[in-house]
């Protein structure tokens, strides 16, 4: 791209050459975090052309990727989002971004950049900007402003709403390391877990991968975590069964009647287990009860549960009680994978 031919074409104010050469009007901007904007938004509110280079996928710098600045404690999106959009708003500043300067020539006054734009996410070329990719994006992913599609790719969850609705197949997928896939065996038992890399968000990618793991022909528990948000969802999307896990207290029945609403609209066999079921009240009890929704399980609050975890044991290799009673948690979870196999049968 030769950024010479474009010159002018705001109808800037042409400042005189350093050595007496014919000035353009333009200024050339290389970097778009919160300064490179700055200046930009300055530069062409001054009356110049401003090409702003950017070699990230996306212009924001580190102040978009933080959540406080110091020493005030301002909000960082709050400073950068409305100098963002000014700035892709103004019909007198071009952004390009996966671009790099390659070469300079002239002099001061009247330069001539050569920058190369890598291949990015968005083909520029086929996309009309109809902003239906970021009306989709629940994360603040991509974001279409005037001619402009920026993407996050540190907010990308991966759901793929926005390849999807894209009517110009203008979207380009990238592969990302997110994070690592471990295993090992304990014993009898397999065992797999995913590590998602630090600062990544797309947990549902991962546990995707983990899942592929699964070996249809044995019983294969997966460990959830706690709520009802995305990771949960697929965890536990496709399996034969859910044991729900909550305490007897008021949160925990709280967030039991949201994961119950949620199993149910995945349309999964469910039970319960009460755990520290000697605390608390008897409100979980009452709501199982109330909905028909079977209690598998009660496990007491111990101490000594705790002792062993707190030096790295595992409870059932210590206290021969909770062998018997895991033991029958995985009897139960083997006879429940038979008998829905065979009513699906
Ligand atoms: S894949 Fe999903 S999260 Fe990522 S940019 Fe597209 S819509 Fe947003
Ligand atoms: S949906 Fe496709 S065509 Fe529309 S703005 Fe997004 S990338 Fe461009």
């Amino acid at each position: 791209m030769d950024l010479v031919s474009r010159r002018n074409r705001g109808g800037a104010a042409v400042p005189s050459g350093g050595n007496g050469g014919e000035a353009v009007g333009a200024v050339l901007v290389c970097g778009g975090g919160v300064a490179g904007i700055q200046a930009s938004i300055d530069l062409s509110a001054a009356g110049f052309r401003v090409y702003l280079i950017e070699q990230g996928p996306a212009v924001g710098g580190g102040m978009a990727r933080l959540d406080k600045t110091f020493p005030t404690g301002d909000c960082a999106t709050c400073i950068i989002s409305p100098k963002l959009v000014e700035c892709m708003r103004d019909h007198n500043i071009d952004t390009y971004t996966m671009a790099d300067v390659v070469k300079l020539e002239g002099e001061a006054g009247n330069f001539k950049a050569s920058v190369r734009q890598r291949p990015r996410y968005v083909d520029i070329d086929r996309c009309t900007a109809c902003g239906q990719c970021g009306q989709i994006c629940q994360y603040g992913a991509i974001i279409s402003i005037k001619e402009n599609v920026l993407t996050f790719e540190q907010l990308c969850h991966s759901c793929g709403g926005c390849f999807r609705v894209c009517p110009d197949d203008a979207l380009r997928q990238k592969s990302l390391e997110i994070g690592t896939i471990e295993s090992g065996k304990a014993g009898e038992i397999d065992f797999v877990s995913g590590r998602l890399n630090v600062g990544h968000v797309r947990t549902p990618t991962l546990i995707k991968e983990v899942k592929k793991h699964i070996r249809p022909e044995t019983l294969t528990i997966i460990d959830v975590p706690p709520g009802t948000s995305c990771p949960v969802v697929e965890a536990i999307k496709g399996t034969d069964f859910v044991l729900l896990v909550t305490e007897p207290t008021p949160f925990g029945l709280n967030d039991l009647k949201l994961a119950v609403e949620l199993v149910r609209e995945l349309n999964l066999p469910f039970a319960v287990v009460i755990n520290r079921d000697d605390i608390g009240d008897a409100q979980v009890e009452a709501y199982c009860l109330a909905q028909r929704i079977e209690i598998a399980f009660r496990l007491s609050d111990d101490r000594r549960v705790a002792v062993a975890y707190s030096s790295g044991q595992m409870v059932v290799n210590i206290l021969d009680d909770y062998k018997k009673q895991f033991h029958s948690v995985l009897c139960y979870l083997e006879r429940t994978k038979t008998e829905l196999r065979e009513t699906r049968r």
